[in-house]
């Protein structure tokens, strides 16, 4: 399930259809502020292609999970929290908070971070 969806959100993002604050662009993924921040940095990374969740992108073989883990550690060193910690979230089905379904890991820094998350 790689290919780009209609009806998808953070499609519609990459493609530039929907705007974002787009801080990093990958050959593979797009980074972009979180609309509804939840710490000082809060960026979205995606693939390009489409898979609904950390999953079917793993599952996929094809290096995604990596390349979104890869452009995490730039990111964080970009926003000045690698230094300091982040978090790489990836909240995978509904029960667990997932409301979008184009994979994405949240970078989250900036803050004191809680463990366990809520
Ligand atoms: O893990 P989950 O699927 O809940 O994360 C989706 C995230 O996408 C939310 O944190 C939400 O704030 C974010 N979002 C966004 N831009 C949109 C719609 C949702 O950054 N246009």
């Amino acid at each position: 399930m790689t290919d780009s969806r209609s009806d998808c959100l953070f499609c519609k993002i990459v493609t530039g259809e929907v705007p974002a604050e787009v801080v990093r662009e990958g050959e593979r993924t797009l980074a972009f502020r979180d609309i509804n921040p939840q710490a000082p940095t809060h960026v979205l990374i995606v693939p390009r292609e489409h898979y609904p969740d950390v999953a079917s992108a793993g599952a996929a073989g094809v290096g995604v999970v990596d390349e979104i883990a890869r452009e995490a550690r730039e990111v964080a060193r970009a926003e000045g929290i690698a230094e300091s910690g982040y978090r790489l979230v990836f909240n995978t089905g509904p029960g667990a908070g997932q409301t979008v379904f184009h994979v994405h890991g949240h970078l989250l820094g900036g803050r004191g971070l809680q463990w366990p998350p809520g």
